[in-house]
């Protein structure tokens, strides 16, 4: 067995030999292609060993040719994020091979118009259960004032306003206001 086919992953260490260094092993996408893998293997830092499905998925879709030509197109420091969006992008497009990514995009922005849809209802209804809540409060006013040979003071109009407030604050909302 030649040195380089030995692939020891953290899972096929032995629990007996927890301190056994990591022998040096073809990275994953090398090991797929069967050819050696250099020192300076473009591939290796981003497809390790121990996970050859990310290499296999990201393979399928772009072929290795065109991973390795868009990694060295990019500088490093934008390599992994480059990988890590192929691997997504190859994973999208295995699960839905017509729309991919946008299949999922589309779907989200389906839901974010649903949801703001939902969201100017709501605040349409508060909106009308506070005109409800101020004509109310008008209409008991003005009942208070017939009924009472001495005109309610602001005072009375107040102690209305706290009694809904704090003492039964959702009554408002759960009963129907004008019938
Ligand atoms: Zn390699």
């Amino acid at each position: 067995m030649k040195c380089s086919d030995t692939i020891l992953t953290s899972s096929s260490i032995s629990p007996s030999h927890p301190r056994q260094t990591l022998v040096m092993s073809p990275c994953a996408a090398c090991k797929i292609l069967r050819r050696r893998c250099v020192e300076k293997c473009v591939l290796a830092p981003y497809f390790p060993p121990n996970d050859p499905v990310k290499f296999t998925t990201a393979h399928r879709v772009f072929g290795a040719s065109n991973i390795i030509k868009f990694l060295q197109e990019l500088p490093e420091s934008q390599r992994a994020d480059a990988v890590s969006t192929m691997v997504y992008e190859a994973n999208a497009r295995l699960r839905d091979p017509v729309y991919g990514c946008a299949g999922a995009i589309c779907q989200l922005q389906k839901q974010v118009n649903e949801l703001q849809e939902q969201l100017a209802k709501a605040k349409a209804e508060i909106v009308n259960m506070h005109c409800q809540q101020t004509n109310l409060m008008a209409l008991i006013w003005m009942e208070m004032a017939q009924s009472s040979p001495i005109s309610p003071s602001e005072q009375s109009l107040d102690n209305i306003m706290n009694f809904q407030d704090e003492n039964n604050p959702e009554y408002l909302w759960e009963q129907p206001l004008w019938t």
